[in-house]
């Protein structure tokens, strides 16, 4: 299977005043072409930062790359320019943020914000990138086309909306689509018709796609292989049924017993008691030493590395290496 994305031994820091705050370590994972990827846990895990972190999207006051490399194909995405990695941004990979309304200019029509990456990227043709907008915007589902290009986002629902951002998202066919938390700012009974809608968009223009969210239950029924976060690291990654049905790391444990079943209305759901540590406190050893149930004396003096236990199933846990 073609490699489209590398991410190899991330490390951030992010600098507040004298403050330093590690918040990505020795984050590595691969997304194959045309596959689906989740990056799962709890908020504050890195999940977003590691995200932006690819097109160099965090805040470049605070942000430093400390080591790391990020590959789309051969190009390493942390050495090129920033105008090469500006005809990257909405063209090769594109983003879709957890609220519409926030992620779209109240003041710029639809029209503009849809055909922005196209006129850009593609073809200064207006025309020809207003026909490419009605087309998408009507696979995704929206009607009047004409009225709702001239229309701003005040006037729509936050479904409808999030439509359009997805529509914006594929105007140039990418060949990666970030999509963090699409579905947790919409009305959940839209939620599966959007997740339905960017599996048949995936299906139809073979891209892949990272999927963020906290929600592991939610992920567990359409991605290809989920990797779980905990404060800046991955500590599980493998395909959703090594990750699902035979968890190893104990946090990811923990989520899936956090998870509602469908079937057992009396089943008593775990709570993981505490928080996630702020990067500036992460403990010595694990990371998820303040929390787990199964601790030991090692886990608290060292860091656990990421060990293999199979060609495709990796867990940063001392019970496994
Ligand atoms: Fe728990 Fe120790 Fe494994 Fe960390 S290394 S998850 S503290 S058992």
């Amino acid at each position: 299977m073609e490699k489209l994305l590398q991410i190899q031994d991330l490390h951030i820091n992010f600098r507040v005043e004298d403050k330093v705050f590690p918040v990505i370590q020795d984050v590595s994972f691969d997304i194959n072409s045309s596959e689906i990827l989740a990056l799962v846990g709890e908020s504050g895990c890195g999940k977003t930062v590691t995200s932006l972190a690819i097109t160099k999207l965090l805040p470049i006051k605070i942000a430093e790359y400390v080591s790391g490399k990020i590959f789309l194909k051969n190009q390493n995405l942390l050495q090129i320019s920033n105008k090469e990695l500006k005809g990257i941004r909405g063209k090769f990979i594109s983003y879709i943020f957890q609220d519409p309304f926030t992620s779209l200019n109240p003041l710029k029509k639809i029209k503009d914000q849809v055909t922005e990456s196209y006129l850009i990227h593609i073809s200064s043709n207006e025309m020809e990138a207003i026909e490419r907008a009605k087309f998408l915007l009507n696979k995704v589902g929206i009607t009047d086309l004409d009225d709702r290009l001239n229309a701003y986002p005040n006037q729509m629902s936050g479904g409808m909306l999030q439509r359009i951002s997805i529509a914006a998202a594929l105007m140039c066919s990418p060949s990666l689509l970030i999509a963090d938390e699409p579905t947790s700012a919409i009305d959940v009974t839209i939620q599966s018709q959007l997740i339905d809608l960017l599996l048949r968009l995936k299906e139809e223009s073979r891209m892949s796609i990272l999927f963020i969210s906290h929600d592991i239950g939610l992920v567990a029924s359409f991605v290809d292989r989920i990797g779980v976060m905990y404060a800046g690291q991955i500590v599980e990654i493998g395909t959703v049924d090594e990750v699902i049905d035979s968890p190893k790391h104990p946090y990811t444990q923990a989520l899936l017993e956090s998870v509602p079943s469908d079937f057992d209305a009396q089943q008593k759901l775990k709570v993981i008691e505490g928080i996630v540590p702020a990067p500036n406190e992460y403990p010595k050893g694990c990371h998820f030493s303040t929390r787990c149930e199964k601790v030991m004396e090692k886990c608290i003096l060292n860091k656990p590395k990421i060990f293999g236990i199979s060609e495709t199933h990796f867990s940063r846990c001392h019970l496994f290496g």
